[in-house]
């Protein structure tokens, strides 16, 4: 049986009452309102008056979106009386929000609160979209304790940026002989020390990403972006790494893609990737792909390395986990590249999918929407 459609209640029991339910739903501590099919506001419960200031008097009858809850999300863009309306999109639908998600709701005093919102649709026996339920909970002080990790990191980050950008230019002054001559031997040394220094700075730039991530001030300038351009750039970009550990480097566009992002960013996680493919690889090929797929513009970075055990690649997404063998302990890192990817992927709408053969090699894909371009 379909499960939405299983009845989870036994019949004849104290729950099947509608007003005992009725009154569970008042009292429960998150806020829990229902609207019918114009959004019109039917059902307020307690905790609602407490995080929004408004009685139910006040609002029962009242559209949410007539300055009641007015939602925007995390940037500020307005997502009421639009088709970003999540309790909308439910109901147009008729399935439920497919996770939880942050939006800044409007309160009586005209604050606004950072509250976690899940949406439904309603129905009726027929299975008619009747309405909508918004199940929401007030997560300020996480949102705030993650703002101040955030700016702590972003804080140390930047104190140990500003001595190495110094120590790497007294390097590069003496590299260059400006200060007098040196010998092979110390120039090894001094390039060796340099070398560590850009790594060193690689690690501050994804920490300093990661903490803009939480504290969402991470930079996004969506725009027309030619995916087939900008991966025959990181193409160039990488062809002296991949040539110089023997590896072959293929880069297959099928189609002419353009997709709606933020070229940096998504050049950042193709990059990490690619990058990905050819630390982990230490002989055959790394074969870049891009295709168009039922309108979406299709991704993959297939490698011929380590390869991963299947319980590993949910986990490689997880800020700073590293799988641990001899060549990933031997190449170094931080763990935090794929995250960034995911969170970047996500934010273009798109998904990420890893299939991996421990000894064979992985493929990494992403899908994107793309744009139509006739
Ligand atoms: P880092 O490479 O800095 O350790 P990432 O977040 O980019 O961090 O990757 C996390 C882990 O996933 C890596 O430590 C490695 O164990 C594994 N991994 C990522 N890409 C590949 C790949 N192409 N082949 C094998 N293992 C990989």
């Amino acid at each position: 049986m379909d499960s939405a459609n299983k009845i989870h209640i036994l019949e004849g029991t104290f729950l099947s009452n509608a007003e005992n339910f009725k009154r569970t739903l008042l009292s429960v501590n998150d806020g829990v309102y229902m609207t019918d099919r114009d959004r019109r506001i039917i059902f307020w419960n307690h905790a609602c008056e407490v995080i929004t200031g408004y009685s139910a008097g006040e609002v029962l009858g009242y559209k949410c979106s007539d300055n009641i809850l007015n939602h925007v999300d995390i940037n500020g863009n307005q997502l009421c009386e639009s088709d970003l309306c999540p309790l909308y999109q439910s109901m147009a639908k008729g399935l439920p929000g497919e996770k939880p998600f942050l939006v800044r709701a409007l309160r009586r005093d005209k604050s606004r609160v950072t509250v976690e919102v899940s949406v439904a649709p309603l129905f009726d026996d027929e299975r008619t979209v009747i309405g909508g339920v918004e199940i929401f909970r007030d997560v300020t002080e996480e949102q705030q304790l993650a703002e101040m990790k955030a700016r702590f990191l972003s804080g140390i980050t930047h104190e140990l940026k500003t001595p190495l950008t110094i120590i790497q230019g007294v390097l590069e002054l003496v590299l260059s002989g400006d200060t007098g001559e040196i010998n092979q031997l110390q120039r090894d040394f001094l390039t060796s020390a340099f070398k560590e220094g850009d790594r060193f700075k690689k690690i501050l730039d994804d920490l300093l990403d990661l903490a803009r991530f939480e504290a969402t001030e991470f930079s996004f300038d969506p725009q027309l972006v030619d995916l087939s351009d900008l991966l025959q750039q990181l193409a160039d970009r990488y062809g002296g790494e991949a040539a110089r550990k023997g590896l072959k480097l293929d880069l297959l566009i099928s189609d002419h893609i353009v997709v709606f992002g933020d070229w940096g960013r998504l050049y950042q996680a193709f990059a990490n990737l690619l990058s990905n493919a050819l630390k982990y690889t230490e002989k055959g090929k790394v074969t870049v792909n891009a295709a168009l797929l039922e309108g979406r513009a299709l991704f993959s970075v297939r490698d011929s390395g380590i390869g991963m055990e299947e319980k590993e690649l949910n986990r490689i997404f997880e800020h700073f986990y590293r799988i641990d063998n001899e060549l990933t302990r031997r190449v170094g890192g931080t763990g935090i590249g794929l995250p960034i990817v995911k969170k970047i992927i996500e934010r273009h709408g798109g998904e990420i999918a890893v299939r991996s053969v421990p000894g064979k090699g992985s493929t990494f894909t992403v899908m994107l929407p793309a744009r139509n371009l006739t």
